[in-house]
């Protein structure tokens, strides 16, 4: 395929949550054509399945701004700035109307699955022309029909909410994990709502250390008085839940401060089992209830339960990005200039300098990894962390690269960073900071065009969302 011919392609953008619709927005604005394609029936399907959940982040980080700009005309009312929306408030208030706008709507396609990613005419190991070819996005829809789309590039914007990291330790699964589906749930089932039967009076074991556990702790344990007689176990794989406990009040994003302190006074009243350093080897499901078999602090474990919440975080599909060239670092498995930045091994606090197009790009030109899938591994993403990912990456595909480069982004700052999680996996104190000093308020971050050389990746006051995923 000739330049030319690529260049009158759509954009095509993966995945219809938050971020896809962002990148949208901004393609537009650039006079761009995207076409979104969206597994599920709805935009925002992934928030959806954990519409129950409030937020941490207010409203005033959670809307993108080109989105905003498309809103406005349609008298869409913007919700309380400082207020902190559900998941489903987030959907109904800001994803669906969005969505629904004209510009989108004409280019959204729901139903349809993107099976897989290449360029077009080259498989992954033939380089000759590859840079003028456009790629070609396989999809299948509702029906089952395959389709193959052209595009002149291509965002990866659909999330890793559908791909759960396993039980077992070693990050396969467990010896009889499969078998043991139906006794496992993903990681905030609705514990006080649909999901209620489930758990009442149940044994329950979560496993995970992020704030998805933590939310679903809270939930059963509100639960467990409502219906007494529940019993409710917490595994985690590292030696502490300090990090969890975390920035209490230091945190400026108060709801989660509050999160950890309220799971640290459960566990202190004994409202819960905490098990540290536990390994998961074996699940053995019987009628009712399923066996837990493995160890915790290097002792045999054996726990009988009724239902594992399974919050152990979540890993990128990159099965369908195979014929793409990726540069993904092996840890993280986000890009790899990303990954220094985000590595949960490295930033406990998920500290992230607001970055955009140049730290994105891959080897094959014109594809991207935005959103939540751009972490990779990592748990720490943030919505407006997205929104800037996005803009920068329309600016590029636009040609404008002062616009690109110029990276900006305002966060809030958190005080749950600790630097040593060696130590913290062994319940040793660990106060330093790896983030530097956290400033008291957000501070405005200017990366790139007109920016001090440096500036921003030293400063530690861009924060994401302190993990959903396992620590080591
Ligand atoms: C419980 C929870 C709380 C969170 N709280 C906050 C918060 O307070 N503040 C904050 O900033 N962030 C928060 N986040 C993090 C993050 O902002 C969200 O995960 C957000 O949904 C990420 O948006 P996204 O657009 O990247 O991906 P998603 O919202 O996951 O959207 C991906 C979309 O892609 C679709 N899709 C998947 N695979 C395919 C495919 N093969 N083909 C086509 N479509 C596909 C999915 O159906 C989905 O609609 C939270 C996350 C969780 C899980």
């Amino acid at each position: 395929m000739v330049e030319t011919v690529r260049a009158k392609l759509p954009v095509v953008v993966i995945g219809a949550g938050p971020v896809g619709l962002a990148a949208a927005a901004h393609l537009l604005e650039r006079g761009l054509e995207p076409l979104v394609m969206e597994a599920c029936e709805r935009a925002g399907a992934a928030i959806s399945s954990w519409g129950h959940v409030r937020l941490f982040s207010a409203w005033r980080y959670d809307v993108d701004a080109a989105a905003r700009r498309l809103l406005e005309p349609t008298g869409w009312s913007e919700p309380d700035l400082d207020s902190l929306p559900t998941g489903a408030e987030l959907v109904d208030g800001y994803v669906a109307p969005l969505a629904a706008t004209p510009q989108i709507a004409s280019r959204l396609r729901t139903g349809t699955r993107v099976l897989a990613v290449a360029r077009d005419g080259a498989d992954k190991t033939r380089s000759l022309g590859r840079d003028r070819r456009g790629y070609r996005v396989r999809t299948v829809d509702a029906d089952g029909r395959v389709t193959d789309v052209l595009a002149r590039a291509v965002i990866d914007a659909s999330g890793t909410f559908s791909t759960s990291n396993p039980l077992g330790v070693s990050g396969l699964p467990a010896a009889g994990e499969v078998d043991a589906a139906p006794f496992v749930t993903g990681p905030l089932p609705d514990v006080l709502g649909a999901d209620r039967d489930r758990f009442a009076g149940r044994h329950t074991l979560v496993v995970g250390m992020g704030h998805s556990a933590a939310n679903t702790l809270l939930s059963l344990v509100e639960l467990s008085e409502a219906a007494p007689g529940a019993t409710i176990t917490w595994a985690i794989r590292g030696g502490s839940a300090r990090r969890l406990f975390g920035g209490g009040t230091d945190d400026e994003l108060p709801a989660r401060g509050l999160l950890g302190t309220r799971l640290k006074d459960a566990v202190d009243a004994g409202r819960l089992r905490l098990l540290t350093r536990v390994s998961i080897e074996q699940l053995v499901p019987g009628a009712e209830s399923v066996q837990v078999l493995g160890t915790a602090k290097d002792e045999p474990l054996a726990l009988d339960v009724h239902a594992i919440v399974n919050a152990t975080g979540f890993r990128p599909d990159l099965g369908m990005l195979r014929e793409v060239r990726l540069d993904l670092d092996p840890v993280v498995e986000a890009p790899s200039a990303l990954a220094p930045l985000i590595d949960p091994n490295q930033h406990s606090c998920g500290t992230v300098p607001p970055h955009g197009e140049a730290v994105l790009s891959h080897p094959d030109d014109g594809f991207y990894l935005v959103g939540m899938k751009s972490y990779g591994r990592a748990p720490t993403f943030l919505l407006a962390t997205g929104y800037e990912q996005v803009r920068s990456v329309a600016a590029a595909l636009a040609g404008d690269r002062a616009a690109a480069d110029a990276v900006e982004l305002n966060l809030p700052a958190t005080g749950v960073c600790s630097s040593d999680l060696a130590l913290a996996a062994e319940g040793e104190s660990s106060a330093v900071s790896c983030c530097g000093t956290a400033p008291a308020e957000p501070q405005l971050v200017t990366l790139g065009v007109g920016a001090p050389a440096g500036v921003g990746f030293a400063s530690g006051v861009v924060h994401g969302r302190s993990g959903d995923g396992e620590d080591a």
